[in-house]
């Protein structure tokens, strides 16, 4: 069998409502392994919906997900679509980070315990493994320092850089970011785009939404732009940045960015 080009992630027809509103309207997306995507689009347009769907933080209506090849199961009981068996889910959870706008770090726990805690209960790890692992991932966000601290002491950008700390910790192989700087003073975005550049040149697969279009040029193999639900656009940043000025909505978009 050639191994050549097997998606990492593969969606097919990704569809999610909330009562009659279609917040993902049938999505198909192929991501390889080491691409990195970002996605833009307007407020409601469903990107979050979207990245939660993959994560399986949203059950999905209709459509499939497959991660390596695995398709993770989902079975139609009394016409809607349930996820068939519970392991799956935390078997799928594992292999993929997620990093939000507002970090949801533990308040009670030190930075250290924040970053232990993934290892800890859901590895299953020993405290001495958690404790290497969240060693090893805080030097590598850069907060080697913090250890000790507990997050109310922390700049939101520190904080971020936990968050993503703690996800890397569970040795994911996809990162979903929603908005990841958004919540920032502009000062603090670098910090917290710095620390995402140097995961993607150590070659980590990686969705994006942002609104930083200088970031997505920088960093994107490709740009996707998403509208009611759907994938409108998409290209390289080359390719999008040009497209975009013949789509009316698109530009639009952009330049209210501006
Ligand atoms: P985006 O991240 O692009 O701003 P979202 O995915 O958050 O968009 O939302 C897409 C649409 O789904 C919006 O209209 C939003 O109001 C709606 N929506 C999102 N989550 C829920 C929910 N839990 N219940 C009802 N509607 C929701
Ligand atoms: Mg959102």
């Amino acid at each position: 069998m050639s191994s050549a080009k097997e998606p990492l992630l593969k969606l097919t027809g990704i569809t999610k409502h909330f009562k009659n509103l279609t917040a993902v309207n049938g999505i198909n997306l192929e991501v390889q392994p080491g691409e990195k995507l970002v996605i833009i689009g307007p407020s409601g347009s469903g990107k979050s919906t979207l990245l939660r769907s993959i994560n399986l933080l949203e059950e999905i209506d209709d459509g499939t997900i497959t991660f390596e090849g695995h398709q993770v199961g989902y079975v139609t009981r009394l016409g809607k679509r349930h996820l068939d068996k519970p392991h799956q889910i935390c078997a799928l959870r594992a292999e993929i980070g997620m990093v939000f706008q507002h970090f949801h770090l533990f308040p009670h726990m030190t930075v250290l315990g924040n970053v232990m805690e993934g290892p800890l209960t859901v590895q299953k790890k020993t405290r001495e493994e958690a404790r290497q692992t969240a060693v090893d991932m805080l030097a590598k966000v850069g907060l080697s320092d913090k250890r000790d601290v507990f997050p109310a002491t922390l700049s939101g950008g520190q904080k971020q850089r936990v968050a993503i700390a703690r996800a890397l910790a569970m040795r994911p192989k996809l990162m979903l970011f929603d908005e990841p700087t958004s919540a920032l003073d502009p000062e603090l975005v670098g910090e917290v785009f710095d620390t995402i550049h140097s995961l993607a040149d150590e070659g980590m697969t990686m969705l994006i939404v942002t609104h930083h279009m200088g970031f997505a040029r920088e960093l994107a193999d490709r740009v996707i732009f998403m509208e009611s639900g759907r994938f409108l656009a998409e290209g390289t940043p080359q390719e999008f940045f040009c497209k975009s000025q013949d789509n009316e909505r698109i530009r639009g978009f952009l330049n209210r960015l501006l």
